[in-house]
């Protein structure tokens, strides 16, 4: 309970900074958008943040295609069916 790390996230319109707080993997440590680790970034998607000179902005995380990884097994074919 209360620990969790941060991620300062400016303000789109006037560049004032923001804190978004992240519970999933809490050290304590703080972020920019440019280094935080995947799963804080999973973790802040979502929040919003209004600022006092009338932005209201939200962190969005986008699934990045390299981190799919196609598995497969074969199976017996009901072809060969015994
Ligand atoms: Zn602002």
């Amino acid at each position: 309970m209360g620990v969790f790390d941060t991620v300062c996230v400016p303000c789109p319109g006037c560049g004032r900074e923001h804190e978004f707080f992240s519970y999933a993997d809490p050290y304590l440590d703080r972020f920019t958008l440019d280094n935080a680790p995947d799963v804080v970034l999973a973790d802040i998607s979502g929040q919003q943040q209004a600022c006092g000179c009338g932005f209201i902005f939200a962190i969005v995380t986008k699934v990045s295609a390299k981190a799919i990884q196609l598995t497969a097994t074969k199976g017996r074919g009901e072809a060969e069916l015994e």
